[in-house]
């Protein structure tokens, strides 16, 4: 888990534009659980070095330009890092910075049809490939990626379960995301509940937090299932992922012809503006809720991050830093 100490807040003077590059001030940060490997090792981009401005999604406002695509006052989002001024030429670390669509938020932006939201839409429908009357199990599912992907199976006429850790979050799961029912996994035996709801077992599991959570999934699989391997935040804190990660039930993918896939949203770039359009279709009719956690305050980006793996959050993890 990380430390405050952990971090070594530094005060520079706020950069010049040169040529060709704008100034932004960071108004909101997105914590993402793949942060926290991101800060320990090599994974599909490259660890942030020690001394590093910690890497991380946020939208924030062009308030210097010399370049002429990108005007003050804009609202623009990319990968800013923890920090409250940057100045780029338009393209930041593993992203390309672009503007906020007209009538968007930093929040929407960041949230729904950010990472978390994309991962939801393409995962479960690239990788998933769900039909109606599937049986979707999704853990993780009061999350940011989760409580989207629960919404997006129902919409498709699935019946979904979702597993997430105590009462309230269950209880959100189900009476706000509407999911057919959730399992708390911190007080039920999760294997035995998923046999009991879905007796014929299961087509599609959309894992977020893998480890013993998928292994119980595992044990539960129909005939020909996919298994969305979407993250396994049970395993991000840990010295050796592979090591905790583990599963003992990967065997049983041979008897049931299953699939376990996984997947990178950055790769689904050129098609983030067909998830864009459903996902919007959705929140327009009012099936699609979007819940945020909005944090405040620079000085708590540690413990906003926190939060994360101490499971505070319903819904997206945000932290506003500064006004727009
Ligand atoms: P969430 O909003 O879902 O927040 C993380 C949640 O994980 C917590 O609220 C907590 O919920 C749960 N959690 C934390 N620690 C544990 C644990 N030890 N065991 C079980 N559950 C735990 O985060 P995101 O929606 O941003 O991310 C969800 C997953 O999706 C992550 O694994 C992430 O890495 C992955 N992801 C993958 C992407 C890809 O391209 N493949 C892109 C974006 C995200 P609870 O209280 O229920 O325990």
């Amino acid at each position: 888990m990380i430390k405050d100490t952990d971090f070594d807040r530094r005060n520079e003077a706020v950069p010049d534009p040169k040529d060709g590059e704008f100034l932004v001030r960071v108004t909101h940060l997105s914590f993402d659980p793949t942060q926290r490997p991101w800060m320990s090792r090599d994974t599909y981009v490259p660890a942030i070095p020690i001394g590093g401005v910690v890497r991380a999604a946020g939208a924030g406002q062009v308030v210097k330009s010399r370049n002429p695509n990108f005007k003050e006052g804009e609202l623009v989002q990319g990968s800013f890092g923890w920090q409250d001024y940057i100045v780029t030429n338009g393209t930041t670390d593993i992203m390309p910075v672009t503007k906020l669509p007209a009538g968007v938020s930093p929040e929407q932006a960041l949230g729904i049809f950010g990472i978390t939201g994309l991962t939801a839409y393409f995962g479960l429908t690239d990788v998933g490939k769900p039909s109606a009357g599937d049986t979707v199990v999704v853990s993780g599912a009061a999350g940011a990626t989760g409580s989207v992907v629960v919404q997006l199976a129902k919409a498709l006429g699935c019946t979904v379960i979702g597993i997430a850790g105590g009462s309230e979050k269950c209880r959100w799961v189900v009476e706000q995301a509407k999911a057919d029912a959730a399992i708390d996994y911190k007080r039920e035996n999760v294997a035995a509940r998923i046999k009991e709801l879905a007796p014929k077992g299961v087509n599609i599991v959309f894992e977020n937090v893998a480890g013993e959570i998928l292994d119980a999934s595992l044990q539960n699989l129909a005939l020909r299932a996919r298994i969305v391997l979407c993250g396994g935040i049970s395993g991000y804190n840990a010295d050796d992922p592979n090591e905790t990660i583990g599963i003992r039930n990967y065997l049983l993918l041979i008897g049931r012809r299953a699939r376990m896939e996984g997947f990178i949203i950055l790769d689904y770039a050129p098609r983030f503006g067909e998830a864009v359009e459903a996902l919007s279709k959705l929140i327009a009719r009012g099936a699609l809720k979007t819940p945020v956690d909005l944090q405040e305050g620079f000085e708590n980006i540690p413990s906003t991050m926190r939060r994360l793996f101490e499971g505070k959050n319903i819904g997206k993890q945000l932290l506003k830093i500064a006004d727009p």
